[in-house]
């Protein structure tokens, strides 16, 4: 499919460019040819007033033989070369052309790719609760007496599954319509926004200790995606670390760049498996006991690459889980 594109928007440029070099050409063999024709009248006209010349004769054999040649010769010599240039424009231009459209196709294909993938790969993972919903609710189906309970532990179960769906569809939602041009910028106050977001989310248990700056610090983008971005590593050192460990968070100004800086005891992503933590779906634990659908860091790094930011990851065995994400402070 993307083979033939490129071979019919070559043609078009080949066609474009060979329609611009041959109206050129055109021009200036007419231009040339007649700026040679005046000149070889005007040569004549003064050896004819010098009493030199042959004997005029009117056009189109105007011109002596000797000065017939001359033109004819000057004539082809012109066509000649204006062909010479055409057909080096058409093999290079030619060539360049396949380039460019390849180059213009190239970032479509890819685009189409990742869409592709992006969408069986949402429909692999939506699959999995589909089906799971599927198997309770047929097996309580096929049961002759249901107890109260038993029945709702099924639906209990159920409401389980829908969350995740909903919350899947919500995230999946949300990072195709992700795109800054489209969001609301303005500036942001890190301070307040980090402050505010780990208080919801540790109300009672203080298990986050927090170290910020006393000066504010700024950077310029949006409100609503920070705060997402705050809240996924939030989420995530929450849930994978052990209950009662302590879980560090800072905010600091480090050059050009203000830098978010969170850490959690618990349970080590290994070394083979971090590079992939970024990616759509992607869990390194992917057992149903854990909740989760695996989509919450491939958004945060959305986000952060939208904002002109960078995200990082290190996880060392007995020691801790750090993230680091790399924002561009707010230009005074
Ligand atoms: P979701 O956030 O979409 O509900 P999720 O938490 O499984 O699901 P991500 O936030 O993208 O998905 O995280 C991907 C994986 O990286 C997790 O499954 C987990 O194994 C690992 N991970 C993420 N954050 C941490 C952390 N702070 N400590 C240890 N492991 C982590
Ligand atoms: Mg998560």
């Amino acid at each position: 499919m993307f083979r033939s594109a490129v071979i019919r928007l070559t043609s078009w440029y080949i066609l474009i460019l060979m329609s611009i070099s041959l109206l050129f050409s055109l021009t200036i063999y007419n231009v040339t040819t007649a700026e040679i024709r005046d000149r070889l009248s005007d040569l004549q006209v003064k050896l004819e007033q010098r009493g030199l010349g042959s004997v005029v004769i009117p056009k189109p054999n105007f011109f002596t033989s000797f000065e017939q040649d001359q033109y004819s010769s000057a004539e082809r010599s012109i066509f000649l070369t204006l062909l010479y240039v055409n057909l080096i424009i058409l093999s290079g231009g030619g060539a360049l052309c396949h380039i460019l459209a390849r180059r213009s196709m190239a970032s479509i294909e890819r685009a189409h790719e990742a869409q592709s993938r992006f969408t069986s790969d949402a429909s692999h993972e939506m699959r999995t609760p589909l089906a799971a919903m599927k198997a309770e609710l047929e097996v309580a189906l096929r049961a002759k007496k249901l107890t109260m309970s038993e029945m709702r532990e099924i639906l209990e179960s159920n409401l389980e599954e829908v969350d995740k769906l909903a919350s899947m569809s919500q995230t999946l939602l949300h990072l195709s319509r992700l795109d800054y041009v489209n969001l609301d910028i303005k500036r942001i106050d890190m301070h307040k926004t980090t402050a505010e977001i780990i208080q919801k989310y540790d109300k009672n248990a203080n298990r986050i200790h927090i170290d910020l700056p006393q000066s504010p610090l700024y950077i310029q983008g949006n409100q609503a995606s920070i705060d997402e971005l705050i809240t996924i590593l939030v989420d995530n050192a929450l849930k994978y670390s052990t209950e009662r460990t302590k879980i560090n968070a800072t905010l600091m100004k480090k050059g050009k760049n203000i830098l978010f800086v969170i850490s959690n005891e618990g349970k080590n992503i290994p070394a083979d498996k971090l590079p992939h933590i970024f990616k759509r779906f992607y869990r390194v634990d992917a057992s149903r006991n854990t909740q989760g659908t695996g989509l919450g860091l491939a958004l945060a790094k959305e986000i952060v690459n939208l904002h002109g930011g960078n995200i990082t990851a290190s996880s060392t065995p007995g020691k801790r889980t750090i993230f680091t994400v790399s924002l561009p402070a707010k230009k005074k």
